[in-house]
Parts: structure tokens; C-alpha cells; sequence
């Protein structure tokens, strides 16, 4: 069972103390991150002029895709079938549920046939009710960015109930920002996504 968002705050309060902030993630130094501080208040960044858009991975010779190249990583595959895997991203992060879907097939969301179209919809439909199922999870977001990478790549992402600052489309800033919750709990809830899904079909390996 995920953690209460009482067990949350207390594990978040046991790093900052009161009154302390958890440290800046990484996304503040990307050339994306919208913000930053203008004498002493936070500003949007100015925005650089337009230029060509870099391939993304599987778009050129250079940039091959790692999901192509590789397969799915065994030890991240919490659910699979003939023509989709769902894998996590390799371990407990500051949100309780953090699942990626992906076709086996090197294809973008909008250039699925309507076979895979139809699975795509059950399948995330099932996963969406089976995660915000789960104890002490408030909402499943469903997002796809596809900026990075062409392989298409569905993010599933389960937040804590009752934890009411981490909502909305912030919501996956405080993965990264969040200390990482106990392994077994994630674990216990991964087992559970994937054996509820598999009684619609596929194979669990969580
Ligand atoms: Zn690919």
C-alpha cells in the first residue's frame, strides 16, 4: 500500500525540518526550465529566438533508439504482451506510481494502426482505474511529451492522496523533489498494478 501523504510529509519534514526546502532537481539547470529569478522574484525566463529542432533519439544515425537497440530492460518490465510492455523507471522516486507504456514496435503515438490503437486504449483505460484504485493515490495522470525520444512512450503517473500542493500538471516536478519512498512499499504496489492487469490479459513480471 502506498504511503499516506502523512507518512509523506513526515519523510519530506525529516529532511528540510521546518521551514526548509528540499533541493533544486536537475530540471533548473535544463535550457527548458521555464523560470528564473529576477531581482529576488521569480520571472519567465526571456525566450531565445527560433531554431531547428534537434532529431530526437531514433530519428538519426547518431541519436539510434535505445528501447530499438536494446529491449525493454528486463528488470524494469513490471507488465507485458505480445505487443506492449509496461516497465518502471528503475526505482522508488518522490511520486508512489511512475510507469512508462510502450509499443514493441518502433512507433509514434499517431502512427498507430487501429489494432494497436484499440490496445493502447484498454490498456491504459484498465491502468489508469487499477492504479487510482490503489490505497492512498489521488489521481492517475496519463502524459505523453515525445520531445526526447520518437519511440512512443505513454507516462502513467499515480500522486498521493491528500498531499494537496502536488497536483495538477506540477504534479511531476515533485517526483524529482520528493525523497524517494521505501522499496518494498513501491514494490508491493507495482506487484499489485501488474497482476490486476494481467487478469485482462498479457503477463505480470513485477
Ligand atoms: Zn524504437
Amino acid at each position: 500500500m502506498a504511503e499516506t501523504a502523512e507518512q509523506v510529509h513526515a519523510r519530506v519534514l525529516a529532511v528540510t525540518g521546518s521551514g526548509g526546502h528540499l533541493a533544486m532537481p536537475a530540471q533548473g539547470g535544463w535550457d527548458v526550465f521555464p523560470w528564473t529569478v529576477v531581482d529576488g522574484e521569480i520571472a519567465p525566463r526571456q525566450l531565445p529566438p527560433p531554431a531547428d529542432e534537434a532529431p530526437r533519439w531514433g530519428e538519426s544515425p547518431d541519436k539510434p533508439c535505445g528501447l530499438c537497440a536494446h529491449g525493454p530492460d528486463p528488470e524494469r518490465v513490471v507488465w507485458e504482451d505480445e505487443h506492449w510492455t509496461l516497465s518502471h523507471p528503475g526505482g522508488p522516486s518522490g511520486l508512489p506510481v511512475v510507469l512508462l507504456l510502450e509499443p514493441r514496435e518502433h512507433l509514434d503515438f499517431g502512427q498507430l494502426d487501429d489494432d494497436r490503437a484499440s490496445e493502447y486504449g484498454r490498456i491504459s483505460n484498465r491502468l489508469v482505474r487499477i492504479i487510482e484504485a490503489l490505497p492512498n493515490i489521488g489521481r492517475c495522470h496519463a502524459m505523453r511529451y515525445g520531445d526526447g525520444g520518437s519511440h512512443m512512450h505513454i507516462w502513467f503517473v499515480g500522486r498521493t492522496a491528500r498531499l494537496t500542493s502536488v497536483l495538477g500538471s506540477p504534479t511531476i516536478d515533485w517526483d524529482d523533489v520528493i525523497p524517494p519512498g521505501p522499496e518494498d512499499v513501491w514494490r508491493e504496489d507495482l506487484r499489485a498494478i501488474a497482476t490486476k492487469l494481467a487478469n485482462w490479459g498479457g503477463d505480470a513480471r513485477a
